[in-house]
């Protein structure tokens, strides 16, 4: 789950990281009585979407006085704003961010983040920071280091973080700060179950200061049961509806551009599923579990998931009935698809627990469904079916 950078900078402030004053605002109305609550002459206007890239794309705009805020901030409400990491349908702009502005000297990345291929904790820190990350990573990647640590509670001693803020050459005082700021991102990630925390760029201002000035949080999906302050922190307007839907029936649902649905049971057998669509030169609409023991609710509700997405052009289910029965299978897709008229092609493979039963109950129904023998049938009688 990812949380806003006003939310993440709150979690940092909680922590002892420094981070500027800001307000939030909903509407430009607020802001004429909120912003007495900050300092300073300068403002920095920020658009709280859940990405990257926002200062390319007008969504960081430094401003001089109150009046200017507030033109400015009724032009950024509403908007949508594209950047690189958005995707192309952008993000629409709900909430702002002003913050008392700093002045920049110099603009560090550090990040930190859970490595699952060592199973360690990676601090990433690099003195290239700012918005030209990517590109850095891409053309000169030896100016990003990575240092590993193992996962302790104590978290890095002084030599590795020694080893981790080297690069940004702080002087004895910005030193003393630094060592309490990546204590401070540790911690969040220990108690918080954040997976990731991403501080770019991480300042040095003209007066020497150090202030994280972009934050990132990405929290463990896992591990939201126990954070219930994190889940207080979701924005449904940043997720994708399908999955909000998919995730009230505990669906595991992943949205895909493709053009052809799949229903399948088994994380392995969805992906294999997935495979063999491209094999035979389509491309999946969706990553779609429904699990091992899924009622016919569920199976409705996951079906009518994928009717709902304009792009599926064809469906394909594949199931494999172990705990999962292959009639409880074919009640859910009748049901679902008495209620709603179905208009693409759908193509069943069946297998397993109950298969005949599951047969029956499709053979009877009014439903045009082409079966398949096997999973490589399956996939051939889609992709036909959809030219
Ligand atoms: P992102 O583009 O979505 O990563 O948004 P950031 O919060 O990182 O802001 C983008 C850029 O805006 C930063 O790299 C800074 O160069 C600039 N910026 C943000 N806040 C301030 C500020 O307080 N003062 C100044 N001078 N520039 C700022
Ligand atoms: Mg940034």
């Amino acid at each position: 789950m990812n949380i806003h950078e006003h939310q993440a900078k709150e979690i940092l402030k909680e922590f002892g990281a420094p981070v500027s004053n800001g307000i939030v605002v909903f509407s430009a109305d607020e802001i004429k009585e909120k912003v007495s609550q900050l300092r300073g002459k300068e403002f920095v206007l920020k658009a709280q979407i859940h990405a990257g890239g926002r200062g390319k794309a007008g969504g960081v705009k430094l401003i001089k006085d109150v009046k200017e805020l507030e033109s400015q901030a009724k032009k950024m409400f509403g908007k949508t704003l594209v950047t690189h990491q958005t995707g192309p349908e952008g993000k629409k702009v709900e909430r702002l961010y002003i913050e008392e502005a700093s002045t920049i000297e110099k603009e560090f990345y550090l990040s930190c983040l859970i490595d699952r291929e060592s199973s360690k904790i990676a601090f990433i820190s690099s003195k290239e920071g700012g918005m030209d990350i990517e590109k850095v990573a891409k053309e000169n990647p030896d100016k990003i280091i990575t240092n590993k640590i193992d996962f302790t509670k104590e978290g890095p001693n002084e030599r590795e973080i020694d080893n981790i803020i080297s690069i940004f050459e702080f002087d004895k005082e910005q030193k003393s700060i630094a060592f309490k700021l990546i204590k401070s991102l540790y911690k969040i990630l220990l108690e918080k179950d954040a997976s990731l925390i991403e501080i770019n760029p991480l300042i040095v201002t003209k007066e020497q200061k150090i202030i994280c000035l972009d934050a990132k949080m990405n929290f463990d999906d896992n591990a939201i049961f126990r954070q219930p302050e994190i889940l207080k922190l979701r924005d449904l307007n940043e997720e994708e509806p399908a999955e909000i839907e998919a995730s009230k029936y505990d669906l595991a649902y992943i949205k895909l551009n493709g053009s052809i649905g799949c229903m399948v049971n088994g994380a392995g057998l969805a992906m294999a599923t997935m495979d063999i669509i491209k094999l035979y030169g389509k491309e999946p609409a969706n990553f779609l579990d429904v699990g091992g023991g899924a009622t016919k609710e569920k199976v409705a509700a996951a079906f009518k998931l994928i009717l709902s997405d304009k792009s599926v052009k064809g469906i394909l289910i594949n199931i494999f009935g172990g705990i999962m029965r292959c009639d409880v299978l074919a009640q859910g897709v009748v049901e679902a698809a008495n209620e709603i008229n179905l208009s693409v092609p759908l193509v069943v493979r069946l297998a397993g627990t109950n298969f005949k039963e599951g047969k029956e109950i499709l053979d009877k129904s009014n439903l045009k469904i082409l079966s398949a023998a096997d999973l490589n049938d399956a996939a051939k009688k889609i992709v036909e079916a959809i030219k």
